[in-house]
């Protein structure tokens, strides 16, 4: 259903849906976490061996620009890509010793009357939170 979805946003914005390209955003919907682009290189090269990481990182630029994947930058130098589903806002917990990065459901502008003191003539599209810790393996 997503992955339609998608598909069909690209084609509506003349986005030519490549083999590749379908099996990159196959690879991000398939992610639980948001995912290295060296992650999303490896598991593109299961089926097209050839491909250059130049490729992958290209084809997520254009996938980002288009706002169909979101770059996520927790700690510089690591920046993750996830999808970008309006459905399903979330945020993340990172583990600063491992990069690993976890879902929290929980929204601070949804609790903070924060949209009521911004000035009308603001419009907010996007915001941003997350939250620095230990993950389980990482904590002793
Ligand atoms: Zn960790
Ligand atoms: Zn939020």
């Amino acid at each position: 259903m997503i992955y339609e979805n998608i598909l069909e946003q690209l084609s509506s914005q003349k986005c030519k849906l490549t083999l590749q390209r379908r099996e990159l955003l196959k690879i991000l919907i398939r992610a639980r976490t948001p995912l290295a682009a060296r992650e999303i290189y490896d598991r593109m090269l299961k089926k097209y061996p050839n491909m250059s990481f130049d490729t992958v990182y290209r084809n997520l630029s254009l996938l980002q620009e288009m706002q169909i994947v979101n770059r996520l930058e927790f700690q510089e130098g690591r920046s993750r890509y996830e999808l970008n589903l309006s459905q399903d806002h979330h945020h993340h917990l990172v583990c600063l010793k491992c990069g690993g990065t976890w879902k929290l459901r929980a929204c601070p502008l949804e609790g903070l009357n924060i949209v009521n003191t911004v000035p009308e003539d603001f419009k907010i599209t996007t915001h941003r939170f997350e939250v620095f810790g230990y993950c389980r393996q990482c904590r002793d």
